[in-house]
């Protein structure tokens, strides 16, 4: 067990962070014109990229929101930055720098489709962009359960307490403080600290333990919603990342289909090792229990829809959004029946529970892991 990945000790990480004083040196991919069109939209296809063209396209993606110009980022750190972020990301099946760099993607299609930058100060959109870039640095690939029941080392240094984002957010700031990957080192002292707090508050939120909690906060604010208010804000911004970060199913079949086949075969990675440990396994990874229909109905209808729902109520445009993300895209119905038939999925509901009730005990189903998966990894 020593060897254990996810028993994590500080030398592994000194090791990943070694100073990289050289230009970095990623082959710049040029971006076509045509790739850079794609890039702000939902259907672009995260499947064709090797990291390098990744890399390039989050660069591009500072540039592009005028990040690199409002807050005076080095073009040559932001490059030494993003290959340490590459660099820190693990070659999980489903964890990896091609999950951090999807999530950062649907991000920056929801900042040009949602017309965020009319709405948020450029503060926020690079709070957003960045802990998208960042929210599962060095991910283990055994999620918070497993840290907890395992008493690793992460769940021990975090008292039990979503070890894993805490990690993610420590490993992120770890990264920042290496002077010549700091991105941030033209920020006057106010502007850190805000953009700080807000890239932990951004990342700890991905903890889906916290969903029902979340979701509830925000729920209530919708009614008068207020972008002058800095709690209301805050929560949208919590739901946004949120939604990125389990927005696959979101993406065009093609696109999202993959992706179940890397979740599940983390998930089977993980349960394999609890038999093997003679921990508790969650029934949502077991390969005798799961299928990949089961681990995508629940999850698509109770999870992934309400949340985008509730970001098109906040403003007229992001109706726009909605169409575009969820409908154009042909989210629900076309990935729902691809996997299984609309009697098959009423059963399934009607097997589990109603909405109100999930939503209720939305917190303990997604926790307790006792009725559907999910395709978000972050139980
Ligand atoms: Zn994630």
């Amino acid at each position: 067990r020593t060897s254990c990945p996810c028993k994590y000790s500080f030398l592994d990480n000194n090791k990943k962070l070694t100073p990289r004083r050289d230009v970095p040196t990623y082959p710049k991919y040029l971006l076509s014109p045509e790739t850079v069109d794609a890039l702000r939209r939902p259907t672009f296809d995260v499947w064709l990229w090797e990291p390098s063209e990744m890399l390039s396209c989050l660069e591009h993606m500072f540039h592009d929101l005028g990040l690199v110009r409002d807050f005076c980022i080095n073009p040559i750190t932001l490059r030494r930055w993003l290959l340490c972020v590459h660099d820190n990301y693990r070659n999980n099946p489903f964890h990896n720098f091609r999950h951090c760099f999807c999530v950062a993607q649907m991000m920056y299609s929801m900042v040009w489709l949602c017309r965020l930058q009319e709405k948020f100060p450029p503060l926020d959109i690079l709070t957003l962009l960045t802990a998208a870039i960042c929210h599962d640095l060095d991910h283990p690939g055994y999620n918070n359960t497993y840290q907890i029941n395992a008493r690793t080392e992460l769940a021990v240094r975090y008292n039990d307490i979503s070890p894993l984002e805490n990690h993610h957010c420590a490993v992120a700031f770890r990264i920042l403080a290496r002077p010549e990957c700091n991105i941030f080192c033209n920020l006057p002292p106010d502007g850190y600290r805000q953009l700080r707090q807000g890239m932990i508050t951004l990342i700890l939120a991905t903890d889906m333990a916290r969903h029902a909690e979340i979701v509830a906060a925000f729920r209530e604010k919708l009614e008068d919603f207020d972008y002058r208010n800095e709690e209301h804000t805050t929560l949208l911004k919590m739901i946004l990342i949120k939604c990125c970060d389990v927005s696959n199913e979101v993406r065009p079949m093609e696109a999202a289909e993959p992706w179940v086949d890397c979740l599940l075969e983390e998930y089977f990675m993980q349960s394999d090792r609890e038999k093997s440990e003679g921990l508790p396994v969650a029934p949502f990874m077991d390969r005798e229990k799961v299928t990949k229909a089961t681990a995508q109905i629940g999850f698509i209808k109770f999870v992934l829809i309400p949340m985008f729902e509730m970001v098109t109520k906040v403003r007229r445009h992001s109706r726009e959004t909605y169409t575009s993300v969820l409908a154009c895209t042909g989210t629900h119905d076309t990935h729902v029946c691809a996997h299984m038939t609309q009697a098959h999925v009423d059963t399934c509901v009607q097997t589990h529970m109603t909405q109100a009730h999930m939503r209720t005990h939305a917190h303990m189903t997604y926790t307790s892991a006792g009725t559907h998966g999910h395709t978000c990894g972050h139980m």
